[in-house]
């Protein structure tokens, strides 16, 4: 009979051809994503950062939130995508303003791309900026971008083990979005069992649960995110 053996190898710490994993860019992203902390809050705007694969509902969650937070707040978004301008064009649609970041090759935003979308909005009007990241759950978390809070948006239709594949970005994430409940059973998830996921990863992270088709659960989604939604 034949044996099947399963072997792990594990990089050691640079050892990886990656230029993400690059010590010196990493620290020279960190201090710009202070800069670009301190500019934001400096003139009192709160920057949440939202994160998921492609196809998770990141932009139709910020669609649901700016619906539901542009009565009381003042709002912007930059839109993260290699070349297209689908989502900017989404968000300008419902009356925000919006800057597409495009990054070309390179899977994620960085602060220094945020440093410059920033120098294209005059932040004494604004209240809220939202950033969504390019569509990738591994490295934004390396790449902090100066945001205040951080949300990691995970649809049912990605399968059960999207949480515990993606440690490192739920350990940074305030708010964890699971989306398209509508769609669980047929997919066979537990959802449930996702949101423990989150909490054994980190217990302090809010997990909500929404239907960014129909927008159920973004009022959750604001509360969470210490914002008042309109009712
Ligand atoms: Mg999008
Ligand atoms: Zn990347």
């Amino acid at each position: 009979m034949l044996v099947v053996l399963t072997y792990t190898v594990e990089s050691e710490p640079g050892e990886i051809f990656d230029i993400e994993l690059d010590e010196n860019l990493k620290r020279a992203n960190d201090q710009i994503a202070e800069e670009n902390q301190r500019l934001l809050q400096k003139h009192g705007v709160q920057a949440i950062d939202i994160m998921g694969s492609i196809g998770s509902g990141k932009t139709s969650l910020i669609e649901h939130l700016v619906r539901q937070l542009r009565d009381k707040y003042r709002i912007a978004a930059f839109k993260g995508d290699l070349t297209s301008r689908i989502d900017a064009e989404r968000i300008s649609g419902l009356g925000v303003q919006s800057v597409q970041i495009n990054t070309g090759r390179e899977c994620h935003l960085d602060a220094n791309l945020v440093r410059k979308a920033l120098a294209k909005i005059d932040l004494n009007t604004l209240d809220i900026l939202f950033i969504e990241n390019v569509g990738n759950l591994i490295c934004p978390a390396d790449f902090p971008l100066g945001s205040s809070k951080r949300i990691v948006v995970v649809s049912v239709t990605e399968g059960p083990y999207m949480v515990v594949k993606h440690p490192f970005i739920f350990a940074e994430a305030d708010v964890a979005v699971i989306n398209k409940i509508d769609l669980a059973s047929q997919m066979n998830v537990d959802i449930r069992k996702l949101g423990n996921d989150v909490h054994t990863i980190n217990a302090k992270t809010s997990v909500t649960f929404t239907n960014c088709r129909t927008g159920e659960g973004a009022d959750k989604v604001c509360l969470a995110l210490g914002l008042t939604p309109s009712s």
